[in-house]
């Protein structure tokens, strides 16, 4: 018998509010150990949550996005367990009345588009750290507790694990569009948990799940998932049954091992959280969120292909990152050379950017300077092989191309005496090729007009090089 793998995403994004979901204390990473707590977060006797506004339009603008039902009366639970992580020994999560319910997200894969239903998008507080040091002692540090999660739950209708990659690579570009998380695996904020479970192919039930977790990257999702699928078949394909378990992805030897019998909701003793009063989100409200919605990645892309004359792939990596198709939308505006444009940013620019492994903030050539450059090839003001001298330039120091052309002396050669006597330097001492161009073969031109933009150190003017050239040849 032939199966099938059936997968179902469980992610967890931290959403970008400078406060944490319930009180002030800042959220910024990377700060020393509990330095960045107050009584709200460390759940000390007698304290009072608050709910962050921001968090709330964040997360109500991304069920808008993916098409959710946004609850119009929604409430928060206590979700009870004890973990070192977790001072008050319950998580205030969403329970029963979810902010948002339904929808689907949509995603390239294989080349198609694709869409896979959501169950639901809820609201909920982040968890501490522990930190295991080298002598066997731990620590742990409560910055991170309270921080907003958005936990987004997929319906099993995932495939394949490369499907699953494709998801949660759409979903990663979809938050970052929206501007409610920084999506920085390494960091922590977006992780992903994963319900599996194999059937006989084409079969619509669902077999026992297990769940995957303790994957930190997008292709440790890809590998765990094959080989739990690969295990799952073998346990069955062999009589034997598999078991709802919560299953751990251990890098070291890239497989699964069970970490603990699957919990059940009944398990955590869920109950309203009674220091937070239901709410309502009014109509006003919520449009007023919707207001806040950018145009999304693939209707970019159609734009872009559509209104700048892109291929499907040049499109695609444009509109991959916002900052991307950012830029790229500043520069047509700035010079209307849109082939150029592209050709620029989808060249020289994300090349520098993965060379020096930096992002597009960080880089400070801005789209003036580069169309301002792009404008003087195009007038031939520069050459395109003094144009890649000048980006480097400015890539490295930030001057405007005018400042680098006048103090790197780029100027091109505008004399024609001045390059009269390069094009007849060049004629003298090639007499062979000069002998071919005149018995007829064109290409040998080529090679000439190298030759005397070699001498000019790439400075003449491309065009009035070739006219020289041409009429001393034939002269
Ligand atoms: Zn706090
Ligand atoms: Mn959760």
């Amino acid at each position: 018998m032939e199966y099938e793998g059936v997968i179902g995403l469980e992610v967890h994004a931290e959403l970008k509010t400078e406060t944490k979901l319930f009180c002030g204390c800042s959220t910024k990473f990377g700060s020393p150990p509990n330095t960045q707590t107050c009584p709200v977060c460390l759940g000390l006797p007698g304290v009072l949550p608050v709910i962050n506004e921001k968090a709330l339009q964040f997360a109500v603008k991304v069920g808008l996005t993916v098409g959710s039902k946004i609850s119009a009366f929604s409430k928060f639970d206590r979700k009870n367990y004890f973990y070192p992580d977790l001072p008050k020994n319950f998580q205030i999560s969403q329970y029963d009345e979810p902010l948002c319910e339904g929808g689907a997200l949509e995603f390239a894969s294989d080349g198609e588009l694709r869409k896979v239903g959501l169950i639901r998008v809820h609201l909920e507080e982040e968890a501490g750290k522990l930190i295991h040091f080298d002598d066997g002692e731990s620590g742990v540090d409560f910055n991170r507790v309270g921080i907003p999660l958005l936990e987004i739950v997929s319906k099993p209708e995932i495939q394949t694990p490369d499907e699953a990659y494709d998801y949660l690579i759409g979903l990663k570009q979809l938050l970052q569009y929206l501007d409610v998380s920084d999506c920085n695996m390494e960091e922590g904020s977006l992780r992903c948990d994963a319900n599996v479970s194999v059937r006989p192919k084409g079969s619509e039930k669902l077999w026992t799940q297990t769940e995957v977790k303790n994957m930190n990257s997008f292709s440790a999702v890809r590998r765990a998932l094959a080989f739990e699928i690969e295990r799952q078949i073998e346990v069955v394909e062999s009589g034997g049954r598999v078991i709802r378990e919560t299953r751990r992805w251990e890098p070291e030897t890239q497989t699964t091992s069970p970490m603990r019998s699957k919990e059940e909701a009944h398990d955590y003793r869920y109950f309203p959280e009674p220091d937070l009063v239901p709410f309502v989100l009014e109509k006003d409200w919520i449009d007023k969120v919707r207001a806040t919605i950018p145009e999304l990645p693939i209707a970019r892309k159609k734009r872009f292909m559509a209104e700048f004359g892109l291929s499907e792939y040049d499109a695609g990596v444009l509109t991959s990152q916002k900052d991307y198709a950012d830029y790229f939308e500043e520069c047509t505006r700035l010079y209307e050379n849109y082939k150029a444009d592209c050709n620029w940013v989808m060249g020289a620019v994300l090349r520098e950017l993965n060379d020096r492994k930096i992002t597009l903030d960080a880089l400070p050539i801005s789209p003036k300077m580069l169309t301002d450059m792009i404008r003087m090839i195009d007038e031939g003001k520069i050459t395109s092989t003094i144009a890649k001298t000048v980006f480097a330039e400015m890539a490295q120091t930030g001057q405007s191309p005018e400042q680098v052309i006048k103090e790197k002396n780029l100027l091109p050669v505008t004399d024609t005496g001045e390059i009269e006597k390069m094009v007849e330097k060049v004629i003298a001492e090639n007499p062979k090729p000069v002998e071919e161009f005149r018995g007829g073969k064109g290409k040998a031109l080529g090679f000439l007009m190298g030759q005397v933009m070699r001498v000019a150190k790439g400075k003449a003017d491309p065009q009035v090089v070739n006219r020289i050239l041409i009429e001393k040849l034939k002269g």
